[in-house]
């Protein structure tokens, strides 16, 4: 079955190559493009498609694609990229990248089962049955850290995993991320990236606002002896081992540290690197859609990572109910 997709549909896949192959013919001039009233509009409206991906916006209309010219939004697609190329930031990539995927899954699920089968299958999934051979699997739902994607939780028959209409959904929405992200960042020209600076400066500064407005009272001295012990490890210049960073990073981002702040307190470790180290805990924290709990007291212990036990620790099963039981126990002190 051959699938036609018009310029209206395309606008809400951006990605596809009919799209790109739409857009090159607009930017066959890119320069005279951008300098033309077009230009500075599809600019615009890249500039918010990224300030909307910063702001990890999840809810769309359905009228979204069509708040301008389709040429002006497929073109501003292409240019929010070209945006977040110049300014280099990998989570700035990564924001971009899940919201494209969001976007496009929220078109996608209204679509009929033909049309989403073929967009699925252009970015190299086929998931139509509902059935994915486990090597496939594995490599899709490689950075789903959710525990009801590991292999062991799965419906896995004759090396076919299986899988429900929202679960094949959510596995398309890695894969286009996944697909986006394997594109950027892009090469740009430093003319052109010369030319963004004022726009690319704007979304340094939304982006810098965002993680200060994020900063919570923390108490520090209710962290469970744990989580106080690996700090302490941290900040005294050990190498700690995945987990522990994994425990002690979903542990802070939970009681409202914000990414910066987790950053900041790895930033004595042996191996420190800002723009790795932020890419994790930025994961960690949720900006995947799936935000991740810290290990319970069980969990810790089978990691070798509860020490230090206290008298508190006998009363909880998870580091955050010693912490909040402590935390209230110092509001009630006179
Ligand atoms: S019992 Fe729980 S809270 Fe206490 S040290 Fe062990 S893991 Fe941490």
């Amino acid at each position: 079955m051959v699938i036609a997709l018009d310029i209206k549909e395309l606008v809400k896949y951006p990605f596809l190559k009919e799209s790109e192959q739409l857009v090159r013919k607009q930017f066959e001039s890119l320069d005279r493009f951008l300098a033309g009233p077009r230009g500075g509009e599809a600019l615009k409206h890249a500039e918010e498609r990224v300030l909307d991906a910063l702001a990890g916006k999840k809810e769309f209309r359905d009228d979204e694609a069509h708040q301008v010219s389709p040429e002006i939004e497929i073109a501003s697609y292409a240019l929010a990229r070209m945006l977040v190329s110049c300014n280099g930031d990998r989570m700035l990539i990564d924001r971009l990248t899940r919201f494209e995927a969001r976007r496009a899954l929220h078109f996608l699920e209204a679509e009929e089962p033909e049309k989403k089968q073929y967009i699925a299958q252009s970015v190299g999934l086929d998931i139509g049955r509902g059935t994915i051979p486990v090597s496939g699997y594995v490599e899709l739902v490689a950075q789903l850290r959710d525990s009801r994607w590991r292999l062991i939780n799965r419906d896995v028959r004759a090396g076919i995993v299986t899988l429900d209409t929202d679960e094949r959904d959510e596995l398309l929405r890695e894969r286009i991320r996944v697909v986006l992200t394997r594109q950027l960042p892009l090469k740009v020209p430093k003319s052109l990236c010369e030319q963004f600076a004022p726009i690319t400066a704007g979304i340094t500064a939304a982006y810098q606002q965002q993680i200060l407005e994020q900063f919570g009272a923390v108490e520090e001295n209710a962290f469970p002896p744990c989580i106080g012990s690996l700090i302490a490890a941290i900040t005294a210049g050990t190498n700690l081992p995945h987990m522990g960073r994994f425990a002690v990073t979903a542990f802070l981002h939970t009681i409202g540290l914000s990414p910066t702040e987790i950053v900041g307190m790895f930033q004595r470790a042996p191996d420190f690197d800002v723009g790795k180290t932020m890419y994790q805990v930025e994961h960690i924290s949720g900006r995947s859609g799936t935000e991740y709990t810290p290990p319970s007291c069980a969990t810790m212990r089978t990691f070798g990572l509860c020490v230090n036990r206290e008298k508190l620790c006998e009363r909880v099963s998870h580091p955050l109910s010693y912490y909040r039981i402590k935390k209230n126990d110092k509001k009630k002190q006179p």
